[in-house]
Order: C-alpha cells, then sequence, then structure tokens
C-alpha cells in the first residue's frame, strides 16, 4: 500500500507570454509536460499528453501509463502532420504513477524528454529520470561536464519527444518508496535557473507540497524566470517497502517492447519501446516504417535529431548537432565559392567560344594582309592561318584602313572574299599605264618624243 501527497505549482515567468507546460495531477498519478512548437501548439502538445494521462487515472497499470504515453506521442504527432498551426510542435513528458505489479505497489516512473523527474530520500537529491537531451548526451560521453551543460547553447536541443515521430521510445522505472521519501517533476525551467543544490534546500524544509512547490517556481521566476517553469512535489506518507539502498528499490524497466527491426533498430534494444496495442492494425502501422512527418518550423534540429536517436547510432545525432552549426557555415561558404566559381566559370565559356568561332581579316606579322581562324576577344587573339602576298603599303589608304581595323566573318569564304576584294593599287596602275599609253600614243602622233619620254605611271591619279 503506497499513500502520496501531491502539490503543483507553474509560472509563465519573466520572459514568455504563454505558459506551453502542462501539468497533471490526479489519483496515485502526477506529470509534467514541456510542450514547444510555433505560436501555441506547445500548449496544445503538452495539454495532450496531461490529457490522455488523465484518461488513465486509477488504472494502477504500468502497462497502461506506458501505452498511453505512446497513445499521446502518435496523437500529437498525427495533429502536427494534419495541422499547419501546429506544425513542428512537440512535448516532454515525465510521469509519476502508482501502479501495482507482482502483487506489490510500486511508483512507475516514465519519461520523454529533458522534464525530470527527482527524489530526496535520506537527505540527498537524485535525479531518477535520464533526460533526452544533446547536451545529456554529450555529458555521458564525456565531451563536457554538468556544470558546462547549464550553459551550454544547444542546452535546449532534445533527442527526444512526444509528437515528433509516429512512435517513441518511453524510458521506464520502478520505484519501491519509503515512507518520507520526496519526489518531485519540473520542466527545465526549474532546472535552468535553480542548482540542484538548491533544489535540495527548498525540497528538504518540508514545507507541504504545494508550498514546496510554490516556492521553486518562484525561486526560478526570481532567478531570471526565462521558461515557463512546473514542479509537482510528491509526498510518500504511506509505503510497505522494506527499508534498502536506493539503488536495490529502483529498477529500469524494459517492458513492453516491439520491434523495430525493419528500422534498423538494435543498439537501443534495452529501452522501453512500447506501442500502442489496441487493435492489430495499430501494431502493424507502427511496426512498418513509420511515415515521415511533415517538413516542419521552428522545430527542426529537435525532429532531426529524435529520429536520428531512433534509427541510429546516438554519437552520429551528437556530431551532426554539434557540427551542423559549423558545417552549415561551412556549406555556406562553399556554396558562395562555387556560385562564384560558375559566374566566372560561365564567362569565360562564353568569351572561348566567341574566341574560338568564326574567321578574322587583319594586318599579319609582316605587315601584310592575314587571315585568322577566331575573333579577337579581351586577351585572346585569333590564331594566324595564312598571310598573304598583299603588303598594306601596297593598298590604297581606305583599304589599308580597313585591314589595320580588321574584321570578323561567320564564314571562310566570306574572309576570302573581302581578302580578295582589297587589292594592291598596282592593278589600278595597270589601267593608268594604258591610259597613259593612249596619252603617249597621242603625244607621240603630235610631237615624237624619245620613248623614255612618257611619265611614270605613278604620276596618273588611280582609279581615272
Ligand atoms: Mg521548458
Amino acid at each position: 500500500m503506497i499513500r502520496m501527497e501531491i502539490g503543483s505549482a507553474s509560472v509563465i515567468g519573466q520572459v514568455r507570454t504563454g505558459n506551453e507546460d502542462s501539468v497533471l495531477v490526479a489519483d496515485g498519478l502526477a506529470a509534467v509536460a514541456d510542450g514547444m512548437g510555433g505560436h501555441r501548439a506547445g500548449e496544445v502538445a503538452s495539454a495532450d499528453a496531461v490529457d490522455a494521462l488523465s484518461e488513465v487515472e486509477g488504472s494502477r497499470s504500468l502497462d497502461d501509463l506506458v501505452r498511453t504515453v505512446h497513445w499521446a506521442n502518435r496523437r500529437i504527432s498525427e495533429r502536427a502532420a494534419a495541422d499547419p498551426e501546429l506544425r513542428g510542435m512537440g512535448t516532454t513528458v515525465c510521469v509519476v504513477g502508482l501502479v501495482r505489479r507482482d502483487d506489490q505497489d510500486h511508483l512507475a516512473v516514465l519519461n520523454v524528454g529533458d522534464s525530470r523527474v527527482y527524489m530526496l530520500s535520506e537527505g540527498r537529491l537524485r535525479q531518477l529520470s535520464e533526460d533526452h537531451s544533446l547536451v545529456e548526451s554529450l555529458i555521458r560521453d564525456g565531451q563536457i561536464t554538468a556544470e558546462d551543460a547549464l550553459t551550454h547553447p544547444q542546452r535546449n536541443v532534445l533527442t527526444r519527444a512526444l509528437g515528433v515521430e509516429p512512435v517513441v521510445a518511453v524510458d521506464a522505472w520502478l520505484l519501491q518508496p519509503l515512507v518520507g521519501d520526496r519526489l518531485m517533476l519540473c520542466s527545465d525551467g526549474l532546472t535552468n535557473e535553480i542548482y540542484d543544490d538548491r533544489i535540495a534546500e527548498v525540497l528538504a524544509d518540508r514545507d507541504a507540497p504545494e508550498v514546496a512547490a510554490q516556492r521553486l517556481v518562484a525561486e526560478a521566476d526570481a532567478a531570471g524566470g526565462r521558461d515557463n517553469t512546473s514542479v509537482v512535489v510528491i509526498d510518500v506518507v504511506e509505503s510497505d517497502a522494506d527499508p534498502a539502498p536506493l539503488e536495490d528499490r529502483f529498477h529500469r524497466v524494459t517492458t513492453p517492447s516491439v520491434d523495430l527491426s525493419e528500422e534498423g533498430e538494435g543498439p537501443h534494444t534495452e529501452r522501453v519501446m512500447a506501442v500502442i496495442t489496441t487493435g492489430g492494425s495499430d501494431t502493424a502501422a507502427s511496426s512498418s516504417t513509420p511515415e515521415q512527418p511533415e517538413p516542419m518550423t521552428g522545430d527542426e534540429d529537435i525532429a532531426e535529431l529524435a529520429m536520428a536517436q531512433d534509427r541510429e547510432d546516438l554519437a552520429v545525432a551528437q556530431a551532426e548537432a554539434v557540427a551542423a552549426g559549423e558545417l552549415a557555415a561551412r556549406w555556406r561558404t562553399v556554396a558562395f565559392v562555387v556560385a562564384i566559381l560558375g559566374v566566372i566559370g560561365l564567362a569565360v565559356g562564353a568569351i572561348l567560344f566567341t574566341a574560338g568561332r568564326g574567321w578574322y581579316v587583319h594586318e599579319g606579322p609582316d605587315g601584310s594582309v592575314a587571315l585568322f581562324r577566331g575573333t579577337p576577344v579581351l586577351w585572346i587573339d585569333p590564331a594566324i592561318v595564312e598571310e598573304s602576298d598583299v603588303s598594306l603599303d601596297e593598298l590604297s589608304p581606305a583599304d589599308r584602313a580597313k585591314i589595320q581595323r580588321g574584321r570578323s566573318f561567320l564564314e571562310e569564304s566570306s574572309a576570302r572574299e573581302f581578302m580578295a576584294s582589297v587589292q594592291p593599287t598596282t592593278t589600278t596602275t595597270t589601267t593608268t599605264t594604258t591610259t597613259t599609253t593612249t596619252t603617249t600614243t597621242t603625244t607621240t602622233t603630235t610631237t615624237p618624243p624619245p620613248p623614255t619620254a612618257a611619265p611614270p605611271a605613278t604620276a596618273a591619279p588611280p582609279g581615272q
């Protein structure tokens, strides 16, 4: 026979505009849920969790409690997927409930997330639940200390929460409490503001449960109140249990479990993995690969981490979370460089394409009219194909100017036609010579000149 007295308190705090924590105090049952999500979605999620639990008040069945947490998880994740306003919502939940097992009373302790269950027993405060948070896993791996965790920038990142995935792992323990044991459930608003030593002092003062709870939330509020803070204090006032060290009366429960092998589950099989077993279809749906949650806003970290923990090694999730910031920054840099290189590449490509096309007529290296392959672009000169015998010096000033400016052609034939059209003035000179000859003839008729008396061809202007 176990009898408890329970008191609770909850405050919004100094910063938040609403209270997303939900608290349940019922017959032989208490819970704290800390909701998260945009707008008021966190309130909805945490309320869903405690509402579900309130329905099994008095059942005294551990399986009922565990099933109910799973049921709440599914309900929250389905609501989050169905309603855009609630997308991304989730909640922690920690529960202490009176259960009957093997003809004995026990207190069941359940947890998902980073709300906590503590116990003050024989003057010592101990945390009974294990946090499903990033910092907790970093502490376990020896990467940071518990003290570091208090100020760690990612201390709010959860590795498990209700509502994030269709299936969630629920941690469960059974406790045989002694008369005088005092349990406390709290949201992280308390533990982020007050050290455990101070919590222990307040609990040890032995005020009535409700008074103790009110003192604790008031102290968290006064210390900064950066989050909603909720506390439930439970005094064990009657118990049949024989005095024994805590280690002998507090055990993790690994049942009921569910086969998640289809999801590659392996390293976490020691965890309680119960699912709703209200019907065959539920079981089938739960053990098959669950559909991916809708894309979320705001709590992506939580969603990703929770999924990662359920499906992969937690170490991978940790590493990803820690590196996520740096990685994102690195990728942004890489993306920027790639974009710049892309633009440069396109420009160079366009230049090379243009430069490699067509034909070009210009003055060659020897001062003659020359044919080039390609088009001069920026620093790229076209390649010479052939240099004609026609020197620029032999051209008329107009033609010389054309060649010196250079002219581009798409077709080689057009370029060659152009080359042919610029001819040295000698051809014109020949014509002139003929004319001159005629003149000379006339002259000859009039006055016989010496044969060499004809004026030089250059004397005649071209184009006559
Ligand atoms: Mg909180």
